[in-house]
């Protein structure tokens, strides 16, 4: 077994590559062929043996270069098989009605992306599947919350914005007793920082989007455990068809080789600016599992190896001083995501969560002072220069 560094580069690499090449090639064929009929035959036999990724048909059920990437991804996590996808929506959407029948019920855990709550309440119940969300964290009101029919309890780790961190060996305990499965979607933790199928999740997700791509410049998702599970879902994404462009493909396989490195970078700038938030009168609170202050503080240092570019805090001051200390910025962008080379801010309230009444998004804890930042590849110092500078408006 190598460290994460070399994995993260040679990890199931095929050592000779056509035409003698060094790096994985592109391979934009929508079709493969087949010599003559007795070839047909005899792919043929080993389709129906479950061997379709070693010798491909047709682009919607595998690309070398998707191949390539999903297997890279599969040694980082220390899963057995992946399925790489157009994005993260996908890669949790397909999950879950991959795993769920009509009359079953799944436990989400609140803060959880929102389009994820979304597609639950909206969809999958219109469909006769029930969840429970249940508030972040809370083990106590998982266990209450089981029912016979719980087939599954999805979480986020950590969450967002307010970057809670589950004691997940906990939650496999409570999901084992009741014989229901455990997804976690580790977007915000990176394959760097978390290793949740090591603690016993069943499955993990990632948005391909942040920190594996790392560049702002691509849509991707993954979904990764078990042989048997994972082959299980591949067989409705063949039907579903969310299939990754092998250009993008190659762009998150080439993000992923420098991966440790860059969220290394993001782990100390995340501290850095943590810290120094934390330390200036004009902002009331920080929200980053790194600092002691953090509700789960404990669990993160017991579960994580690092904590991310991912900081929220509040402005001591109005909705407007919020939004103008944002402007004030002059490295970050305004805009969602995270996890790549720019830094990025939003004021929750205005930008994500401008469908919801005030009542609403208060009860979720979306106050008009919040602000989500995400620290990119800069300098740390030039970042915490610039919200010093920024913060003297408030
Ligand atoms: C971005 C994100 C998603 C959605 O991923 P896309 O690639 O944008 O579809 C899901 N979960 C988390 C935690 C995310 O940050």
């Amino acid at each position: 077994m190598t460290r994460f560094m070399t994995t993260a580069i040679h990890g199931k690499e095929q050592r000779q590559k056509p035409y003698h090449a060094l790096v994985t090639p592109i391979c934009t064929t929508s079709t493969f062929t087949f010599e003559d009929m007795d070839d047909v035959n005899r792919t043929q036999d080993e389709y129906l043996a479950g061997k379709y990724l070693e010798r491909m048909e047709y682009g919607r059920y595998g690309n070398p270069t998707q191949y390539a990437v999903e297997q890279r991804l599969a040694v980082l996590e220390e899963a057995e098989a992946a399925i790489l996808s157009a994005s993260g929506m996908y890669a949790i959407t397909a999950t879950l009605l991959g795993l769920l029948s009509s009359g079953e019920h799944m436990i989400l855990t609140q803060d959880c992306y929102r389009r994820t709550r979304g597609f639950c309440s909206t969809y999958l119940s219109r469909w006769g599947i029930e969840t429970t969300i249940v508030p972040a964290c809370d083990i106590e009101a998982i266990e209450k919350a089981m029912r016979p029919n719980t087939r599954l309890i999805f979480t986020e780790v950590p969450t967002n914005p307010w970057l809670r961190v589950i004691d997940l060996e906990a939650l496999v305990e409570v999901a084992r007793a009741h014989g229901a499965k455990v997804i976690a979607d580790s977007t915000i933790a990176s394959p760097c920082n978390l290793r949740p199928l090591a603690l016993g999740v069943d499955l993990v997700v990632h948005s391909g989007t942040k920190y594996l791509g790392g560049h702002n410049d691509l849509l991707a998702g993954v979904v990764l455990g078990a042989e048997d599970l994972i082959t299980e879902l591949r067989e409705l994404h063949f039907h579903l068809g969310g299939v990754v462009a092998p250009q993008t493909a190659y762009n998150l396989l080439r993000g992923v080789k420098t991966l440790d490195l860059r969220v290394e970078h993001h782990n100390t700038s995340g501290m850095a600016v943590a810290r120094f938030l934390e330390s200036q009168t004009q902002v009331k609170s920080v929200y980053y599992p790194g600092l002691p202050s953090h509700p789960d503080h404990d669990v993160a240092m017991r579960l994580m190896s690092g904590f991310g570019g991912m900081v929220s805090f509040e402005i001591a001051g109005t909705r407007e001083q919020t939004s103008a200390f944002v402007d004030a910025l002059r490295i970050p962008y305004i805009g969602p995501s995270f996890g790549g080379t720019e830094a990025l801010v939003i004021q929750p309230a205005i930008q994500s969560y401008c469908g919801l009444s005030v009542e609403q998004r208060l009860a979720v804890g979306i106050t008009d002072q919040l602000v989500r930042y995400a620290v990119g590849l800069e300098d740390p110092d030039d970042l915490i220069e610039d919200l010093a500078q920024a913060l003297e408006r408030v």
